[in-house]
């Protein structure tokens, strides 16, 4: 039995966790720990909640209406409701910097996927084709974690893209606006395959639609953004939850962890941490360590640790991110009708566009506008503020943004370093690959072209570039192959610098799909405890 200390509980952590347990091994799992408030009637729909809270501003939209993007307020459409606040809240003495990168990071129980819209993408062979690893290896890892959390989706065009694999649930229900999409892209079907290689189906989604374990499926109640009061839509939370029911886990909560301690043949010996407040110190001796903090900051931790032994500064190489595109649009069908308030509030659907190789495939998420915050659409219109909530009203059953995710490759440049003045905290850096103009310019065009297919007008003008760092897919820094040099992992994520450290988060991938990573993430931490223990 190995005893291994893990540092995170976010999608990553806890499988890597859970896989472990299962197999008979002792777990402590150092974690940042901050929770949320349990959301107030878990049987409301969003409409009775307004009606059954006595300030239901204050839960949706927050005290100083933090949870409202205000006009001019440039970069982002999003913002936190502050139910989710908590989920981005930094430690006592944490500031990083950034060049060219916007990060998040998170330092709750159960990490950025607190707050995330559950979008669950296995990655086929052409995908993974430099993971050193076979595909099957992967799909296993993927039907384990399917069975944990349950993921639903269809057998359709998109399956294509993204292989089938056991585990999956039935779809959950459609809105109208959705299924108005899917009807319309079934007529327009050959003409979109073979003018635009642009295929819809349904997206996978890690919300249920039947009743698991203690979590109960989706009742529809339009809730989604800010906190399903039923566990339908999966966190990782749930599963920490199931590793603290095994007699094997410890969980050391509310602690940074800072740097490990090397010893001989750069083993780590003891992981250092100090509470969120900064007050206390903590130390864990050390036989495995297994770094799932996000690759962020897994990255922070190992550059801490060889800045304290004296390593000079070493900057990790290669970080990558999805580009995300953000493309408004209006389906002049849906004029006219009410906006379902009783819905699943995330995409249900989705598009795939096909590159010149599969790994160049352009993935979108399609989200039709039903109880989520609508001032980010209503603020980009064109118009004065009056006018545009005006037009806002009354479009909002017809608005819908399709979200277009781009692969990542490695280069040099894009690095998590330290920064020289203020030792300890990090620096990331990020310059897109040259030529990405062109290549959004170009796919753009395509779905604007199919979105007219599909009876939708895409207002000019307002498509939104979300900036590196936005989409929170981080990865790369220190990449798994099967020969590699310093600062490389071996197929099983073990460090080839440090030997007894291994790296089970998105660190270690040394390529990145347009998918949404995160059921890689996890099937992959799947896969390394499975055959490193
Ligand atoms: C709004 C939003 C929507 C998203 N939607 C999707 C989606 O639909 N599909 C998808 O695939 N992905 C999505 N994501 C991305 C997804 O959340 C991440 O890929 C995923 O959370 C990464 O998991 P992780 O475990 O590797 O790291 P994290 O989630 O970052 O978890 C890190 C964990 O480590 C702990 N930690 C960090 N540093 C330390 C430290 N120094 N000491 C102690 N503990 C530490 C934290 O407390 C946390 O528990 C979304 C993200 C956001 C924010
Ligand atoms: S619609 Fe969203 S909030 Fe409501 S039950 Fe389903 S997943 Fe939960």
């Amino acid at each position: 039995m190995d005893h291994v200390v893990v540092v995170g509980s976010g999608a990553s952590g806890v499988h890597f966790a859970l896989s472990l347990l299962e197999r008979g091994h002792r777990v402590t799992m150092v974690d940042g720990g901050k929770r949320g408030p349990v959301p107030p009637h878990p049987d409301a729909t969003y409409t009775q909640l307004k009606e059954r809270l006595d300030d239901p501003a204050r839960y949706l939209l927050g005290e100083d209406f933090g949870g409202v993007v205000l006009p001019d307020s440039g970069e982002e459409y999003y913002g936190v409701p502050p139910e989710k606040g908590f989920i981005f809240e930094h430690p006592d003495g944490f500031a990083p910097r950034s060049h060219g990168f916007s990060p998040l990071f998170s330092f709750a129980q159960g990490g950025l996927a607190e707050a995330w819209t559950a979008g669950c993408y296995p990655l086929n062979a052409d995908e993974i084709e430099d993971f050193p690893f076979a595909h099957s290896a992967l799909q296993r890892g993927y039907e384990t974690v399917a069975r944990r959390i349950g993921v639903t989706g269809e057998d359709d065009d998109l399956a294509r893209f993204m292989p089938l694999h056991e585990g999956l649930m039935a779809p959950l229900r459609l809105d109208a606006h959705s299924e108005l999409l899917l009807d319309r892209y079934a007529k327009k079907r050959s003409w979109l395959n073979a003018r635009l290689r642009c295929y819809l189906g349904r997206t996978r989604v890690a919300t249920l639609s039947r009743d698991l374990g203690d979590r109960k499926a989706c009742a529809y109640l339009g809730r989604c953004l800010w906190g399903c009061p039923i566990g339908a839509l999966y966190t990782p939370s749930a599963t920490l939850r199931e590793c603290m029911g095994h007699p094997n886990f410890d969980y050391a909560g509310g602690l940074f962890a800072s740097h490990f301690a090397l010893g001989a043949e750069g083993r780590a010996t003891e992981l250092v941490a100090r509470s969120i407040d900064g007050t206390e110190e903590r130390r864990f001796g050390i036989d495995v360590l297994a770094l799932a903090a996000g690759t962020l900051c897994s990255s922070g931790i190992v550059l801490e640790s060889l800045r304290r032994d004296g390593a000079g500064d070493v900057a990790l190489e290669g970080l990558m991110d999805n580009r995300q595109v953000l493309v408004p649009f209006v389906n002049q069908r849906m004029l006219g009708r009410a906006f379902e308030d009783e819905a699943y509030q995330y995409h249900l659907i989705g598009l795939g566009i096909e590159g010149e190789t599969p790994r160049d495939y352009v993935h979108g998420q399609i989200t039709t506008l039903k109880t989520a915050m609508m001032h980010p659409v209503v603020q980009s219109l064109p118009f004065d503020l009056g006018t545009s909530a005006l037009i806002g009203r009354a479009t909002h059953a017809a608005l819908g943004v399709v979200n277009v995710n781009f692969n990542d490759h490695r280069r040099p440049g894009n690095s998590v370093g330290l920064s020289g003045e203020d030792p300890g905290n990090l620096v990331v850096r990020y310059a897109p690959a040259s030529g990405e103009g062109d290549r959004l310019k170009r796919t753009l065009k395509t779905v604007s072209r199919a979105l007219r297919k599909l009876g939708c007008w895409v207002p000019p003008g307002m498509s939104h570039v979300r900036p590196m760092g936005a989409s929170v897919h981080y990865a790369g820094t220190l990449p798994m192959c099967e020969n590699g040099g310093a600062w490389t992992t071996d197929p099983q994520g073990r460090s080839r610098d440090l030997p007894n450290v291994f790296l089970v988060d998105g660190c270690g991938f040394p390529f990145l799909p347009a998918k949404n990573i995160t059921f890689t993430l996890m099937a992959n931490a799947v896969r390394i405890a499975d055959s490193a223990f």
